[in-house]
């Protein structure tokens, strides 16, 4: 299965869809991951203007993903509602090239205004040929409906750790949400909902059934 991972910013998805990129990768999926920011603006005054990519691709490559299925797009934080048409031209290129099976975006109930636009445009583009789910992220999520949930191994969640330490520059921010006890407690909570030891939850977007198997592409112009 192709399965595209869209982040906002370079930390987003490996935030709410870490241990399912791990698991994903374990088992022989082919991941991609595109990020539409590399946020220099929100760096600590210390740090140079590239840092939050070369951290980004650290993460990437402690998740094991290749790095030509890394596509990273230089759009200015908070600034995506601007840019909104090319954002959706970035998608429509990804979709030809990548082809995927399963998208994984930021939530439709995400107040963030870059995570909002690319939500809604991931719809736009993905809607006829792939499944969608959203990741959570609960400091930006008014809802979350849990309608899917990925079962994961202590392993997945430790990787999940050990990629996100990566981003030395958010831990120098102190984000409450980089912290091993929230990692770990979330995980914990999710595996309990769903009867595993730990778990990360999803919102379907849009879920479609296959008719010849994940692993063959159904678009008629693929
Ligand atoms: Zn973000």
């Amino acid at each position: 299965m192709k399965i595209l991972i869209i982040s906002p910013h370079t930390d987003d998805g490996e935030l709410g869809a870490g241990g399912t990129i791990c698991k994903f990768i374990r088992e022989r999926n082919e991941v991609f991951h595109a990020v539409f920011s590399c946020c220099e603006e929100s760096l600590p005054k210390t740090c140079l203007p590239n840092t939050l990519e070369k951290e980004f691709l650290g993460a990437q490559s402690a998740y094991g993903i290749k790095k030509e299925n890394i596509f990273i797009y230089r759009n200015k934080v908070r600034h995506f509602p601007e840019v909104r048409r090319e954002i959706l031209e970035s998608l429509v290129a990804l979709k030809k090239r990548i082809r995927p099976n399963l998208v994984l975006s930021p939530s439709l109930n995400d107040f963030h205004q870059d995570h909002n636009v690319l939500a809604l445009e991931c719809i736009r583009c993905f809607k006829s040929e792939a499944s969608i789910i959203s990741y959570e992220l609960p400091w930006n999520n008014l809802t979350f409906q849990k309608t899917c949930f990925v079962k994961l191994t202590k392993d997945d969640i430790e990787k999940k750790w050990n990629a996100l330490m990566s981003y030395a520059s958010q831990f120098e921010l102190n984000r409450p949400y980089f912290s091993k006890e929230y990692i770990f407690a979330l995980a914990r909570m999710k595996g309990i909902e769903c009867g595993s030891e730990y778990a990360e939850s999803f919102e379907v977007i849009r879920w479609m059934i296959p008719t010849n198997g994940y692993g063959k592409s159904e678009s008629p112009d693929a």
